[in-house]
């Protein structure tokens, strides 16, 4: 990062909340003699599957490899193709490449920021395997539609709910129904492991592929029996991490509620002021299903004589962090090279361009809110574009 040193009372854009318990849980693990995959991992899986209604769930070391082995279990590769939003981390293309297939780009709905549904089933080809949707900032994609249209074309779909956990559809939990669902526990995701994430499996033959998959192909029998019978790889998360998670997920519904909270206030303090006159697209204002993972604005570009590195420049220097979530990923050099351009996906590209994260997580304030507002509501204000009249 170029971003000048923060001064002591920054506010940052995310940061964990990890209590006393679990820091001294962590070091009774570092002392207990077993610190990589053990029981605590063996914990942290039934805890999830709990949450999840009872489905298998394995754990990862990040929600990139959990991404990858889904892929791998749903049988996604070379001349497959795999349906997903340009809008996103890169992982979420970068891992159908990684397997092999080819990623189809389809562009946003630049009101919900998802992967626009209206616009998949033009992009279905006898190639396509899979749709990969993402839950952008929490807000969940349309379940019903989405598993209809999968059902149509029989294409499997692998949730990269990376960001959703803790969100609903339809007063159901994310990974409670569906296909394949991908959660991380990324430092700056709801709830964290440090690094890490799970995979929601249907059934103990895919949970058992997992295992493999996340462990060099190995697996046990007795006291020294030992098979390989597939291509695995490095992924197994350790009971350090995981005991950070077990003592993550108590909070997960406190965390949601506070980040909701915080939200409504951001909608507050923006309907008090002038940005929504000055172009400012705030996102859907959804407090039933959204875990409000990220608040991300949509500056008005167009209309502004400063660019949005320059914006977050100034906010930076009074004392407040932002992110940008994410550049449109068809147009970084890799995806150029793969045949993507500039104006394939407008909606994207827009978005990739002036969208903004602003802070939100559970120990902020209403008072961090209001600053952050007023700061950026003061910023479009000094820095419109002249228009001639
Ligand atoms: C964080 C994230 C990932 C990757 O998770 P890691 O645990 O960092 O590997 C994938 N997709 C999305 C949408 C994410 O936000």
């Amino acid at each position: 990062m170029t971003a000048p040193a923060a001064p002591k009372d920054f506010l940052p854009f995310t940061r964990p909340t990890i209590d006393d318990e679990t820091i001294a849980g962590v070091a009774e693990v570092l002392r207990s003699g077993w610190i990589t995959s053990g029981p605590h991992v063996k914990a942290f899986e039934a805890r999830l599957s709990e949450y999840v209604g009872g489905r298998p769930v394995r754990a990862l070391n990040s929600g990139t490899a959990t991404l990858e082995i889904a892929l791998r279990i749903a049988g996604v590769g070379p001349g497959h193709e795999v349906i997903t939003t340009p809008l996103t981390w890169v992982a979420t293309s970068n891992v159908v490449l990684e397997v092999g297939a080819r990623p189809v780009f389809v562009d946003i709905d630049p009101v919900t920021r998802n992967i626009d549904l209206d616009r998949v089933e033009a992009a279905i080809t006898p190639a396509t395997r899979a749709i990969i949707p993402v839950d952008l900032s929490g807000l969940p994609v349309d379940r019903d539609r989405l598993y209809a249209l999968a059902k149509k074309h029989q294409l499997r779909v692998v949730e990269d709910a990376a960001q959703s956990f803790g969100s609903e559809w339809r007063g159901q939990r994310i990974g409670a129904v569906g296909d394949l669902v991908s959660f991380s526990f990324h430092a700056n995701k709801n709830i964290t492991t440090t690094e890490g994430g799970c995979l929601v499996l249907n059934d103990e033959r895919e949970a058992k592929l997992a295992e493999q998959y996340r462990l060099q192909g190995v697996v046990r029998s007795g006291y020294d029996g030992m098979e390989v019978e597939v291509v695995g790889g490095k992924f197994n998360l350790t009971d350090v991490a995981a005991r950070v998670g077990l003592g993550q997920l108590p909070h997960l519904a406190e965390f949601t509620a506070r980040r909701r909270e915080l939200a409504r206030d951001y909608f507050a303090a923006f309907a008090a002021s002038s940005a929504t006159a000055l172009g400012l697209r705030l996102p859907i204002a959804d407090f039933t299903q959204s875990n409000w993972h990220m608040f991300q604005v949509v500056l008005p570009g167009e209309r502004l004589s400063i660019k949005r590195a320059e914006v977050m420049a100034l906010l930076h220097a009074a004392g407040i962090g932002t992110g940008v979530h994410y550049p449109a990923i068809h147009l970084f050099a890799l995806y150029r090279r793969l045949g993507w351009k500039a104006g394939d996906y407008p909606h994207a590209e827009y978005a990739g361009r002036n969208i903004l994260t602003l802070p939100l997580f559970p120990a902020m304030t209403s008072a961090d809110v209001t600053r952050v507002v007023t700061g950026l509501v003061g910023i479009l204000e000094a820095h419109q574009k002249r228009t001639t009249r």
